[in-house]
């Protein structure tokens, strides 16, 4: 008798995983260049060249047993206050490196913040779609209930939307932006009226709810009149959950952090409840040797301009060729419209001529499906031909 839940969890793979499976079959069949593979969000650019020197200088120079040892179950003190310090300088608002707390990457952040929030079962968190699929594993898994909003015409979060979802049992909300899938950039003027609707249903309701801000695309920005919101600056219960993911290219690496805002009406006590979430969840520290790397790196990225070129070249391409495409602002994914009813149907055909394309239905958005452009631009170029074939199948026009 295993646990039925995790069984489920660990007997079928994501939509995501599974294609990413599927291309390296194909590519062993036809020749890894004939393979068109969009799926994964895995960075292609390296890291910059500050962490190989880091990992260098901290290997030849820091003692090894201290080096690789266990670190305070937060993280290295000197770590938090150095990425605390850079935060509060960056953004213009103060926070604490007593806390902040060292993770194993994103999804460890947002564990620990759902499992620190939820009271008791039958509570909510929400978020607007488009959504990273995790999400509904990881809020389950902490006991509570995930509740789907649906976004405006430009997959900007709507505002009475979030008015109508509020009630007694939410907790809190999860915000994405820069996002995945979609690639938008939430606008500030949005996320202020969403900021004023939170703060007055806490009060009505008596308890904080708190703004969890997903931030693993922070940096991934290509166009300079781009702002991204850092959430504690609008919003005082806030916690962000940040990763190296994507911005230092580290995504094997399984380093980011929970930020809890100095601001958070309880603030000593939501961080005792991240640590102790950590702790429940047996994270014992993030990893030591890239808590440093990560504090020397940190605000630091890989060359964002292959992303933007792939961006250019596909957003420019595809909407060339009669695709109707969501502008993104950022991150590294090109959410497109599928161009008949099932994004699932399009898919397949795309797959048959070697396009492999994430189907929308999981983000929580049928009728679209996403292209991760980051990959070797040539990739890119070479699948033009094949998404010009599959827009005549379909008859569009540019
Ligand atoms: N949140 C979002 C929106 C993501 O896209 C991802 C990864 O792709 C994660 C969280 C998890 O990131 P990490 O690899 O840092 O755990």
């Amino acid at each position: 008798m295993v646990n039925e839940r995790a069984y489920a969890l660990g007997s079928k793979r994501s939509a995501i995983r599974e294609l990413f499976e599927y291309a390296k079959k194909r590519g062993e069949e036809i020749g890894e260049e004939n393979v068109f593979d969009f799926s994964l969000g895995n960075p292609s650019v390296p890291a910059p060249k500050e962490v190989n020197v880091e990992i260098c200088r901290l290997v030849n120079e820091m003692p090894s047993v201290a080096l690789h040892g266990y670190t305070s179950a937060q993280g290295d003190k000197g770590v938090r206050d150095t990425i605390a310090q850079n935060l509060s300088a960056r953004f213009g608002c103060e926070m604490d490196g007593d806390l902040l707390y060292m993770t194993c990457g994103a999804a460890a952040s947002l564990t620990i913040a759902l499992h620190a929030l939820t009271v008791e079962k039958g509570d909510e968190f929400l978020v607007f779609a488009p959504y990273f699929p995790e999400y509904k594993v990881f809020v389950e898994g902490a006991g509570a209930k995930l509740t789907v909003l649906s976004p405006d015409e430009n997959l900007q979060p709507d505002v009475e939307a979030l008015k109508k979802a509020l009630n007694p049992r939410v907790r809190g909300i999860i915000v994405n932006s820069p996002n995945n899938p979609s690639g938008v950039v939430y606008t500030p003027e949005i996320l202020s009226e969403m900021a004023g609707v939170l703060q007055e249903a806490s009060k009505k309701f008596g308890a904080p709810i708190y703004w969890i801000s997903d931030e693993p695309y922070r940096e991934l920005v290509y166009d300079k009149a781009t702002k991204v919101v850092f959430a504690p600056s609008i919003y005082e219960d806030t916690l962000v959950c940040y990763s190296y993911s994507k911005a230092l290219s580290l995504p094997g690496e399984r380093i980011g952090y929970v930020a809890v805002s100095p601001k958070c009406q309880e603030a000593a006590a939501v961080y005792a409840a991240v640590c102790g979430a950590g702790r429940q969840l047996g994270y014992v520290c993030a990893p030591a040797l890239f808590q440093r790397v990560a504090a020397a790196c940190d605000g630091l990225t890989g060359d964002l301009s292959v992303y933007q070129k792939n961006r250019d070249l596909l957003y420019g391409g595809l909407t060339k060729l009669g695709f109707t495409c969501v502008y993104p602002d950022g991150a590294f994914y090109l959410f497109v419209k599928s161009p008949e009813l099932s994004s699932a149907a399009f898919c397949e055909k795309a797959k048959g001529r070697e396009l492999l394309l994430v189907a929308g239905d999981d983000f929580g958005a049928e009728g679209y499906v996403r292209v991760a452009y980051c990959v070797d631009t040539a990739r890119i170029e070479r699948a033009m031909p094949a998404f010009e074939k599959l827009a005549k199948e379909y008859g569009l026009k540019a």
